[in-house]
This record gives C-alpha cells, sequence and structure tokens, in this order.
C-alpha cells in the first residue's frame, strides 16, 4: 500500500498514517496518508517563512515556468488524477476529469500572470514628484481547503499565492489527502526552492488550529462550513493577518412561468443533484411560480427517475455516492426533518445500495415546503432539495434573498424584464440567468456575500486583491 507523506521544507516527512479509503467501495482503500502533528504544522510554517525573502524577489520568469509544468503535467495525466478524485471523494469519472483539467487550467493562468503584474505611475499633485502604485506578495500564508474539490480549491489558491510571490502552507480536508499530496509531488518536481511550498496533512482541530494560532503567517485563505470560517475570522482578528472566507450556501433557483421548460428542468436537476449535491453553489431552493408549478415538478420527477446513482467510477453513473457516513447521516437526519416540518417528499430520499458498498442515496426532492422550514434554511450539503410555490415574480425574489447565505442565485425565465431585474437584485455573488446555479470559468471572480463569504473574491485577476498588498512610493524627480 504506498504511503504518502506530508512536504515540509522540501523534505517528505512521515508520521502515522490513516486510511483514505473510496465512498463508492468502502472495500477500496486508496492509499495511507501521513497524520501531521501539531509540530509538523510549526515546522511547516516557519520553513514557509524562511523561503519568502527569496521567493518574493524570484524573477517571474522562473515562477512562470514552474507554474507552467505545473499545469502541463497535471493535464497529461488528467486521467490518473481524475481517477483518483473520483475514488477519494466519490463525484463521477467525468466529473472528476473535469475539475482535474479545471485545475490545470487554473495553474495555466496564474502562470501568465506572473508575466502580467502591472502596476501604476501618476505625477503627484506636487510639481517634481512621481508616484508609483505596486503591488506586493504579503508572506507566508495558509491554506485550508475543503473535501468537496479536491483539486480545483488546493490549485485556485495555490496558483495565485505562488504566482504573486507568496510561500504556502496547504491544510487539505482529513477526507481527500490524495488530490493535495498529488499537486504537492508535482510541485516540488516542477523545481520549487525548499520551504516555497508546504504540505501538511491531517485533522483541522489538530493542526489546523495550530494555523489559526500562528503569529507568523500573514494570511489565512479559507473555503468550508461556516463554523469553521468563524474560527478563522477570530484568530485572524487575534493576530492582526488577513483573511479570506468562502463558506455554505442556500443557493436559490427561481423558475417563471414563461421559463423554457426543459432548460428549467436540466438546470434544476444540474443545480440540485449533480456531484450529489455537495457543491457550495449547488441549488437546494427551487422557487416555482403557480403557473408553470405542476408542469415543472412532473417533468422534473420524470427526469429524476432516469437518474443512475451507482459507483463514481462506473460508466453510465450521473450520481455518485455521498463523501462518507456521518455526511450521508447527516442529509438522512435532513429529509426526517423535511418529513416532520410537513414538506411532501416528492421523489428519493432513501439510501441505496449497489454491488458495491458505498453511501449511495437517492436524490431527494421534497414538495409543498416553505422558506421557513429548516430543509429551506439551513445547507444540508447533500442531494436534497425544497421546491417552494409562490405567486408571481415579486415573490420568488423575496424568497430567494431570503437567506442568511448569499453565493448564487439563479432563475429561469424568458423575460428580458425579469432576468435584468433579477441579475440586478440577486443578493449574490454569482447570478446565473437560464444555467445552473454551480458550473463557473476559472477566469472571473468567483465569491459571495452576507454569510457565504468574507473578504475579496478569489480567481481570475480579482485574486491579487487578497494575495497582494498595494504600495505607493513617492520618488523627488
Ligand atoms: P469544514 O469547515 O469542516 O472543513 C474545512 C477545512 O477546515 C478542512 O480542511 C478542515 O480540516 C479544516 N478545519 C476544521 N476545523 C478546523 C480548525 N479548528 N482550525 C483550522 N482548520 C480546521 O468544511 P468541509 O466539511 O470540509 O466542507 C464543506 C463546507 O465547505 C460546506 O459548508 C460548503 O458549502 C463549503 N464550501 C464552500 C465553498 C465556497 O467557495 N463558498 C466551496 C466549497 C465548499
Amino acid at each position: 500500500m504506498p504511503y504518502h507523506q506530508n512536504l515540509i521544507a522540501g523534505e517528505w516527512v512521515g508520521g502515522n498514517a490513516t486510511e483514505n479509503r473510496n465512498p463508492s467501495d468502502t472495500n477500496d482503500v486508496v492509499g495511507l496518508y501521513a497524520q501531521g502533528t501539531p509540530d509538523d504544522m510549526r515546522a511547516a510554517i516557519s520553513a514557509a517563512k524562511a523561503a519568502f525573502p527569496a521567493w518574493s524577489r524570484s524573477g517571474i520568469l522562473e515562477r512562470h515556468a514552474i507554474l507552467r509544468k505545473t499545469s502541463d503535467e497535471i493535464l497529461s495525466r488528467k486521467e490518473e488524477l481524475g481517477t483518483l478524485l473520483a475514488r477519494e471523494e466519490g463525484k463521477t469519472l467525468p466529473e472528476a476529469i473535469g475539475e482535474t483539467i479545471r485545475a490545470a487550467q487554473i495553474f495555466d493562468f496564474f502562470a501568465g500572470e506572473c508575466l502580467r503584474l502591472a502596476g501604476e505611475s501618476l505625477p503627484s499633485v506636487r510639481p517634481g514628484i512621481g508616484v508609483e502604485i505596486t503591488r506586493e506578495p504579503i508572506g507566508p500564508i495558509g491554506l485550508i481547503t475543503p473535501w468537496n474539490f479536491p483539486i480545483a480549491i488546493p490549485a485556485w489558491k495555490i496558483a495565485p499565492a505562488l504566482c504573486y510571490g507568496n510561500t504556502v502552507v496547504l491544510k487539505p480536508a482529513e477526507l481527500v489527502p490524495g488530490c493535495a499530496w498529488a499537486l504537492a509531488d508535482i510541485l516540488h518536481r516542477a523545481g520549487l526552492p525548499k520551504g516555497v511550498f508546504n504540505l501538511v496533512m491531517g485533522k483541522g482541530s489538530v493542526i489546523g488550529q495550530v494555523m489559526l494560532d500562528s503569529p507568523d503567517l500573514a494570511g489565512i485563505s479559507f473555503t468550508g462550513s461556516v463554523g469553521t470560517g468563524k474560527r478563522v475570522a477570530l484568530a485572524s482578528i487575534e493576530h492582526g493577518r488577513k483573511y479570506q472566507l468562502e463558506m455554505g450556501g442556500k443557493n436559490p433557483f427561481v423558475i417563471l412561468d414563461d421559463a423554457d421548460l426543459s432548460i428549467a428542468v436540466e438546470a434544476s436537476l444540474n443545480s440540485c443533484f449533480f456531484s450529489t449535491g455537495q457543491r457550495c453553489t449547488a441549488s437546494s431552493r427551487l422557487i416555482v411560480t403557480e403557473g408553470i408549478h405542476d408542469r415543472f415538478v412532473a417533468a422534473l420527477i420524470e427526469r429524476l427517475k432516469t437518474v443512475t446513482v451507482d459507483n463514481a467510477l462506473k460508466a453510465g453513473t450521473h450520481i455518485g455516492p455521498v463523501v462518507d457516513e456521518r455526511q450521508l447521516m447527516q442529509d438522512i437526519d435532513y429529509i426526517d426533518i423535511g418529513r416532520s416540518e410537513g414538506a411532501n417528499l416528492a421523489f428519493g430520499g432513501e439510501r441505496l445500495n449497489r454491488e458495491t458498498p458505498g453511501f449511495y442515496l437517492q436524490p431527494a426532492l421534497f414538495t409543498e415546503a416553505t422558506n421557513q422550514m429548516r430543509i429551506s434554511r439551513e445547507e444540508v450539503f447533500g442531494p436534497v432539495a425544497s421546491l417552494i410555490r409562490v405567486k408571481d415574480y415579486e415573490e420568488a425574489l423575496s424568497i430567494a434573498n431570503d437567506t442568511p447565505f448569499g453565493l448564487s442565485s439563479g432563475i429561469a425565465t424568458t423575460s428580458l424584464k425579469h432576468a435584468t431585474h433579477f441579475r440586478r437584485n440577486a443578493e449574490a455573488g454569482m447570478v446565473m440567468v437560464n444555467l445552473p446555479t454551480a458550473g463557473v470559468d476559472f477566469h472571473v471572480p468567483f465569491g459571495g456575500r452576507k454569510g457565504s463569504s468574507f473578504g475579496s473574491r478569489e480567481q481570475g485577476r480579482y485574486a491579487a486583491e487578497f494575495f497582494t498588498t498595494v504600495k505607493t512610493a513617492y520618488t523627488l524627480a
């Protein structure tokens, strides 16, 4: 059984190993992965701190070459890495290969950004003085990532961090060390100097907490749950460091009477249930106006009947398993809560048995839900959606915005007036018109508002906001 170690100061460092198991087949052990200790985390932070001065002044061509090489290797190994991703996380193989390609595209994008580090030059209001505005790296940065995008989320934090001259300690989620380790191995072999990138795998409550308590990190970029995000925020305020949080969602998808029915059904199916509903941008509230309600529900249920839930690696599987037993139990608990709250379980919701032992759940659709029910307010993070019937567009918009979250918001309509109004008035960081709430590009900003996010946006050129600090220099001519 291959044993994967942590990468600290350019060396592979061992420790107690834990098994990484496949949620599609719990007999399948993906690999053994070292559990970092608090001392490992402290050593990794020291290494990132020591490596920062030289890396922050490194040539842009060196950074460009390393990020390009990383992108090329990920792309050339997309089938193998996609298979690893599908095995450890449970999304289907095509979804996993797609995520892997996206990681390669992100490294490629930031390889290009290394060569476009522009500043500004202005005359001063005082004659004879020049003003130059530049961006500089912020220092050693801690990256904490969740389990649901095991290669893309680490990539969209690591690539800009290194591009702009920061050093990194990555703490991936316990459930998915495999993709993080593969990335660390690729970056290491691509020629990064010692300590510029460090990987410490292990428990969030142990080594993640050491990261939060460290006075030596200049920033923490976090994606995960609201509870952990709050801890990151409090600890970062305590240490006076920069922080960025991407957290939960309860994303609405509105379907108006004038919607194209097949677009509405396909977008809803994708938003609510693909990737087992385990996307922060997944929709879990379908808000449907009266005139199309019955036709839409009937068509969505017919479509759900054609969906195959099975082993993520099997050809023909549309939806893989839930990521682990704990998340499966959470999903089932919420299905019980929905029933007890009086919503109508119109489809699915039962645990399924397949050829291989895994955490399979039939997607659950509740109709006759209200926006006050817990299933409509709390993030389930599984293939569970509640459908809320409304009178008209105005009521739909008001319910869509009536949530503590604000990541993504979608609408199906053929009305330009309503589409335009929704784009302007949806309280979300991302708005989708006639498209699923999930599924975003890698070269444009990503993030939310209200309880979903805090701090500047990730991805595209907007990533520079977090991973750099601005300097204004005045020079007497
Ligand atoms: P989580 O908060 O449990 O874990 C996220 C990371 O934080 C993991 O690496 C974990 O080990 C670490 N962690 C846990 N306790 C810690 C502590 N005390 N100190 C430091 N680190 C700690 O979240 P999860 O279950 O892995 O991910 C699911 C959540 O992520 C969902 O709420 C989902 O909406 C959210 N998510 C958000 C986005 C987004 O961009 N908004 C993207 C993906 C996932």
